[in-house]
């Protein structure tokens, strides 16, 4: 994973690279670092252990000047997460300095052979790998730094995205990618380099992609140089103009980016519906899917590649279109289905569902499934990213950057895009009534709305919060469409409170789990007024009679659940297949505050990094 930021041009280069580093830090953010080459001519490298505010600390009074540099938030692969294995790293010379983003996966073999030509190592990382092999190749065959790092990049394999600075020529900065994300801000006379577009928004919005295998030569005032996977200049560069604005970055008044996503969610989803439901609720548009209507008819078989949240989001898309379009579902964790040998034909659609669109396992999957001849369509959230541009067609969740390390804002604006595109598909087989489709698309349009409602209950979420934070283990019940919100809130808990919540179909409980039934456990059942109501009120029975303390997520007005569970939290009433969209919003808030209760960093918890683009 990890965060890079680059810049060259007029300004001081240490404010806009610490200021890049803070917005990419929900990137990774073990450690962090920068190297600038100085006004005296000087390639400085601080680094340190910890958050940017650590660095930041460290080098204070430190030589900051410069107006080229390269800097980055890491979360460490290769070696723990500490000074010596922070990046930038060094050269062998100290001529060289450079970040990376990714894994090479032949280090240990490039590593033995630069020890044998009497290169030492410093760090334990791969990273320190790839700029030792640049300047060997440069200073081997005497040739440019830019020609030493394409045959650098030709003779790594892994994942990367770098960017690389020599001292003795402080006009210019050499980036490369390979399966990381890597943009190039556009500005006059200046160029600004990062992971993604965040860092460099707020002063650009003139953007470049660069696409796998690329390299790009970044000259102080100078036109940019992009080449190809096979060397070759592009005479045609793509830039693109974007619309992201620098409020969607800020926190807004929140203490934490998770809590204003969370209450976002009225807003993205109306924007995520934007245009694309009638306002009479009898027509639904996705236009990568009408585009492509001849694969989504004659599909026989839908896969939805995903991992961790966007995989629960997957499985409610599974019951969504097995419900609407009677197309056979499969839902994968894309780390599995790309290290097995899957049976995938032509006749299939594969949906790659990712926040970020650059989830490496994600990306692999589709890779595979379009090798096998299968159709694929991505769902993401971030514009331009790898798997958009990857997928044969897709659409946007657009529901703006999100910036906690828990996916909340995503999760419901992929929930939404699926049952859009379930309805769609419906619609255009057959498969689904006008009658349906109005009354679910109605519904949908009445989500934001609903999901105000339920805020109302935020101080009674807090005071629940209060009452659960002494619990260290939780079951999350629920059936249907709210087994994968069941499984949701327990991950959003165990994320960032760092408390063990198990997500469970109810039903099954009783095949094992129940065991683990007593006072000390909560359990969280999601029991709404739907086909399965009486089951799951069953279900809390067998809960309360082993003692164990529930807490009910209920349609509002019921009064059976009501008497029976401990505690609960009412969701007003909608199509079932949308509940989901409700039912998690609750979960979302509670783990929010029992984590904020327990002193836990919810933006950035421990281990994690928000875009997982290492295998
Ligand atoms: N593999 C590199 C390391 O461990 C980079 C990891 C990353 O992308 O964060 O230092």
């Amino acid at each position: 994973m990890c965060g890079i930021v680059g810049y060259i041009g007029k300004r001081e280069a240490y404010p806009i690279l610490i200021q890049g580093l803070h917005r990419l830090e929900y990137r990774g953010y073990d450690s962090s670092g920068v190297a600038m080459i100085s006004t005296k001519g000087e390639l400085n490298i601080y680094k340190s252990k910890g958050k940017v505010d650590a660095l930041e600390h460290y080098a204070s009074d430190k030589d900051l000047s410069g107006t080229i540099g390269i800097a980055h938030t890491r979360w460490a692969t290769h070696g723990e997460p500490n000074d010596t294995n922070a990046h930038p790293h060094y050269s062998q010379s100290k001529r060289l300095a450079l970040v990376h983003n990714g894994t090479i996966e032949n280090y240990t073999v490039l590593k033995v052979a630069l020890l044998k030509h009497g290169y030492t190592f410093v760090s334990e990382t791969d990273t320190e790998v790839v700029v030792q092999l640049i300047e060997y190749i440069r200073d081997t065959n005497h040739c440019s730094l830019f020609d030493a790092v394409k045959e650098a990049t030709r003779q790594i394999v892994g994942a990367y995205a770098i960017a690389v600075i020599d001292k003795e020529n402080p006009d210019q900065i050499i980036v490369a990618r390979q399966s990381s994300p890597l943009v190039i801000g556009v500005g006059e006379d200046e160029y600004f380099i990062a992971s993604d577009a965040t860092p460099i928004i707020e002063y650009t919005n003139k953007v470049v992609y660069l696409n796998d295998g690329e390299v790009a030569i970044v000259n102080r005032g100078e036109p940019l140089h992009v080449f190809d996977a096979q060397g070759e200049s592009k005479d045609c560069i793509d830039i693109t103009e974007l619309r992201m604005s620098i409020e969607e970055l800020e926190k807004g008044g929140y203490p934490h980016f998770m809590l204003k996503e969370i209450f976002e969610q009225p807003k993205t989803l109306a924007d995520c519906i934007s245009g694309r439901i009638s306002s009479d609720g009898k027509r639904v548009v996705l236009s990568g899917v009408v585009m492509n209507k001849e694969k989504f008819l004659n599909a026989h078989r839908i896969i939805i590649a995903a991992c961790g949240t966007s995989w629960h989001a997957g499985l409610i898309g599974k019951h969504l279109i097995e419900d609407f379009c009677r197309i056979p579902v499969e839902v994968e964790y894309a780390s599995e289905f790309r290290y097995r040998n899957p049976v995938v034909t032509e006749h299939d659609i594969l949906i790659a569902l990712s926040q970020s669109g650059e989830t490496a396992d994600t990306l692999a999957a589709l890779e595979l499934a379009k090798k096998k001849g299968a159709f694929v369509f991505g769902i993401c959230n971030v514009i331009g990213s790898s798997i958009p541009r990857a997928t044969h067609s897709g659409c946007y969740i657009h529901v703006g950057p999100e910036i906690g390390v828990a996916s909340t804002k995503a999760f419901t604006g992929q929930v939404t895009v699926l049952a859009m595109l379930a309805l769609l598909v419906g619609q255009m087989k057959g498969t689904v009534s006008d009658e349906t489709l109005h009354r679910v698309a109605s519904d949908l349009r009445r989500v934001p709305k609903l999901i105000k409602d339920i805020f109302k209950m935020d101080s009674q979420i807090q005071d629940l919060a209060k009452i659960f934070t002494y619990a260290h283990n939780f079951l999350y019940l629920g059936r249907g469409y709210n087994y994968p919100a069941a499984l949701e809130g327990a991950l959003k808990l165990k994320e960032i409170s760092y408390i063990h919540a198990e997500g469970y179909p109810a039903a099954e409980m009783k095949h094992g789990t129940i065991a683990l039934i007593d006072n000390e456990m909560p359990t969280v059942v999601i029991a709404i007024k739907d086909n399965v109501y009486e089951k799951t009120v069953s279900n809390i029975q067998q809960v309360k009679a082993r003692g164990g303390r529930v807490l009910a997520i209920v349609t509002e007005g019921d009064e059976i659940v009501s008497k029976m569970a401990d505690y609960i939290i009412e969701v007003p009433e909608i199509a079932e297949c949308l509940t989901p969209l409700l039912t998690s919003i609750p979960l979302q808030l509670l783990a929010y505050y029992i984590a904020v209760i327990k002193g836990r960093n919810v933006d950035q918890p421990r281990n994690l990094a928000k875009s997982v683009t290492v295998e």
